[in-house]
């Protein structure tokens, strides 16, 4: 058996001894009681006798243990991997098809008519699997964060995959991180994989959950706390007592959703709920070698939990038994308030929000385990046991196949379906933009309520009259009943069909595993074969969907001059904005087609409008930035984008990096940038720049050129010269900032990161 078929245990066995080896050398080297992160993380060095290990500035090189892509991602990564002339994959991959499948009808003829909507994309998918050595699984199977957390994940794990909300695997204490797709590349190429080391923030947590309260209200309060930049470039370990009274999956909802903090990734250390989880998914035989390693591996020493505040950066303490139910939103996830507070604040003077919900969603990667669905179920069989059903349209979302089929054998998908609910397929659907909803319940402001994880504008149905307030699936599902975002079911009552007043009770504890082992479901996993090399990639030419990727071309070695700016960007500029999903998700195989859609969703700095902006050579308005950007390449000018705080936060998108790269672009200028979207900017090989002062971000006038100046003299830490040059003859020098390494600085000059790792293998 090679390597690359390992079942967990086989590949823990191996693990574990190396890692506590590395972890000898790294504890003689800093002589101090480490984290949780600080153990998996170090237990991965590649070098951990000479690694630099300074948090928030070294970057650490690590070997993962397993690269995931998404269906979206894979297309992408896949056909950069063939860049690199490797024969197979050096690094356990697995690839997942959930990102394109459309929420129409239902889980069945949703999956059927995607799955032949979709076939040049799964055909290259499969075929480039079966080709390159990686594990596929099919559309249907599910989400890839919950197929991972069923199948992968174990304590001690490193994983790295090509989506955001990667860090679910956190809740089996793994160190899951979203990455760019050419870090995914690199890795399975063979090389190490490097992170800036992450800062240390521990939640600490006590008491037990208890009522309506559920292990989304911890991240939904801690998304408040931190907010959406708050935990970027560090990594949030949840500690204490409360820690370990929580499911695994329940870990996971909340590790998830860690990413929208920003944060490199969320982890809880090991417990029995974990071991738990792990024999119901059939690899109960890790137990032994987990309980083996435990405090070594996979706990923060004893020093650093029994005092938190002296060895993290930041700590937060929440008592669990003190904790209310949360709903954070619309538009933010750090828009959170407890429940409770949200129909006086309904009643507000300047409220936007509707009190009427029109759709609610319960489900995704992120909340639709056993546990959470039986909850919901519990709340359901209330409302039928007084002859209630949904009053709004009420979607349910599996995470995966083994999810459906055992709530479907226990009933929990019965009770769901009788309160009014359609099953969705197992797939991202409405959590991404996949959702035909009726143009009609979308024209007008609008609420709607949903398990998910992220809630910008746009994100479930393209509307930006559409308001997500997320809340646990409970009390979602309590929601649906009263129909309005003011009803809290711990305190106001129903009407029931026979006309008489009634409360909810809060769900019963449920579950964590069935009670009975999960259900499989239909078979959905492919195996490679051992030598795919004979293995024909289907790829058709004319397709529309997929296109073979040729090298970005190097740096000349000259000056970027009398750049335009093709779009400045004001407030939240995240990758969906960037690079929008929804109908575009379709085309993200074909670069050239995709790269139409570039800032579409960005707000115009100096008008106002999002999407349009004027070409600063002809002076011609009302354009798309990529119209003016291909205008721009037409005329043999590179552009610049100018970017505002946080500038990429949100999904670990490479299209926002790739395509501004295929159209021309030189650089981003930003007052800051979220971490993913920094790095994939630079492995494309273009500039990412912050300024040294943020307020300067104010003095680029809308037909301003700017010039980048000395970039032969590119070094780690020094600082950039930039001039405006203003229209009416003026100009002025400001500084810039930026992070390359000399690795990093490698790449730009090469023209991307691919271009270096392709000169080593030819
Ligand atoms: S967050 Fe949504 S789009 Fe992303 S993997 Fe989860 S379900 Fe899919």
């Amino acid at each position: 058996m090679s390597a690359l078929d390992e079942s967990p245990v086989v590949m823990a066995a191996r693990l574990y001894p190396e890692m506590a080896r590395k972890l000898e050398i790294v504890r003689r080297r800093i002589s101090k009681p480490l984290t949780l992160a600080d153990k998996v993380l170090l237990g991965h060095l590649d070098d951990p006798a000479g690694q630099e290990l300074i948090p928030g500035s070294s970057y650490l090189k690590l070997r993962p243990d397993r690269v995931v892509f998404q269906d979206v991602l894979g297309q992408t990564g896949m056909l950069q991997f063939m860049q690199t002339l490797r024969e197979r994959v050096a690094v356990p991959t697995s690839i997942h098809c959930d990102h394109l499948i459309q929420a129409r009808v239902d889980g069945a003829s949703d999956l059927r008519i995607s799955v032949l909507e979709n076939s040049e994309v799964y055909d290259f998918l499969r075929s480039a699997a079966a080709k390159y050595g990686a594990g596929f699984w099919e559309p249907g199977a599910g989400i890839i964060h919950q197929v991972v957390l069923e199948h992968y994940a174990f304590p001690g794990a490193l994983i790295i995959g090509t989506d955001s909300h990667t860090p679910n695997a956190g809740g089996l204490g793994a160190c899951a991180v979203g990455v760019g797709g050419a870090d995914a590349v690199e890795t399975i190429a063979g090389l190490p994989w490097e992170v800036l080391y992450p800062k240390h923030i521990a939640v600490y947590l006590t008491g037990a959950l208890s009522g309506w309260t559920a292990p989304k209200d911890v991240i939904l309060n801690v998304a408040g706390q931190l907010t959406v930049s708050g935990a970027t470039n560090a990594i949030v370990e949840y500690i204490g007592p409360g820690a370990r009274t929580i499911s695994a999956t329940g870990k996971a909802t909340i590790t998830n959703m860690g990413a929208e903090l920003g944060a490199t990734t969320s982890m809880f250390p090991a417990d029995e709920h974990m071991l738990t989880y792990l024999d119901a998914t059939g690899r109960g035989d890790l137990a032994p070698l987990i309980q083996q390693y435990a405090s070594m591996l996979f706990e923060p020493d004893a020093a650093v939990e029994a005092d938190p505040e002296r060895y993290y950066d930041r700590v937060i303490r929440i008592d669990l038994s003190a904790l209310e139910p949360h709903i954070v939103g619309p538009h933010s996830p750090d828009r959170a308030r407890p429940l409770s507070h949200l129909a006086a604040e309904l009643k507000s003077a300047g409220n936007t929000i509707p009190e009427t919900i029109s759709a609610a969603l319960i489900g995704s990667c992120t909340n639709s385990s056993y546990e959470d669905m039986s909850r919901a179920a519990d709340v359901a069989a209330q409302a039928r046991a007084h002859g209630l059903k949904a009053v709004v349209p009420f979607l349910v979302t599996p995470g995966s196949e083994q999810v459906r089929a055992t709530i479907a054998r226990d009933g929990q998908l019965d009770e769901l379906e009788a309160l009014g609910g359609t099953v969705l397929a197992n797939a991202c659907g409405p959590c991404i933009g996949q959702w035909h909803r009726d143009p009609r319940a979308t024209a007008t402001p609008n609420a709607i309520v949903t398990s998910y994880n992220r809630n910008f504008p746009r994100r479930n149905d393209g509307s930006p009259a559409t308001m997500n307030l997320i809340a646990s699936p409970e009390i979602v599902t309590a929601l649906t009943l009263a129909g309005r975002l003011s009803f809290n079911p711990a305190t106001d009552s129903l009407i029931g069909a026979d006309g008489k007043p009634f409360m909810l009770t809060a769900p019963k504890p449920a579950p964590e595993v069935p009670p009975t082992r999960f259900a499989p479901g239909r078979t959905t996993y492919v195996a490679p074969p051992a030598d795919g090399r004979d293995i024909t990639l289907s790829v058709d030419p004319a397709s529309e969907r997929i296109q073979l990727m040729q090298p970005w071309a190097a740096w000349d070695g000259r000056d970027f001059t009398g750049m335009p700016v093709v779009l400045k960007t004001r407030g939240k500029t995240t990758t969906d904005h960037i690079s929008p999903a929804g109908p575009w998700l379709r085309f993200r195989g074909h670069l050239d087609k995709f790269s139409d859609n570039l800032l579409n969703g960005a707000t115009n700095a100096y008008t106002g409008e999002i999407g349009k902006t004027t070409n600063g050579l002809t002076g011609e308005s009302g354009l798309t930035p990529a119209q003016a950007a291909r205008q721009y390449r037409a005329a043999g000018q590179a552009w610049v984008v100018i970017g505002d705080s946080n500038y990429g936060e949100g999904s670990s998108r490479e299209h926002a990096a790739l395509s501004p790269r295929l159209l021309g672009g030189a650089a981003v200028i930003a007052r800051s940038f979220a971490r993913i979207h920094e790095s994939n900017l630079k492995k494309q090989g273009l500039l990412a720049l912050t300024f040294v002062d943020p307020d300067d971000y104010d003095r680029i006038l809308d037909d301003d050129r700017i010039d980048l100046i000395g970039l032969d003299r590119l070094a780690p830490k020094e600082p950039v010269e930039c001039r405006f040059n203003h229209a009416d003859g003026s100009s002025e020098t400001v500084w810039l900032k930026h992070s390359y390494s000399d690795a990093q600085l490698q790449w730009f000059r090469a023209g991307s990161a691919l271009n270096v790792l392709h000169k080593s293998a030819a």
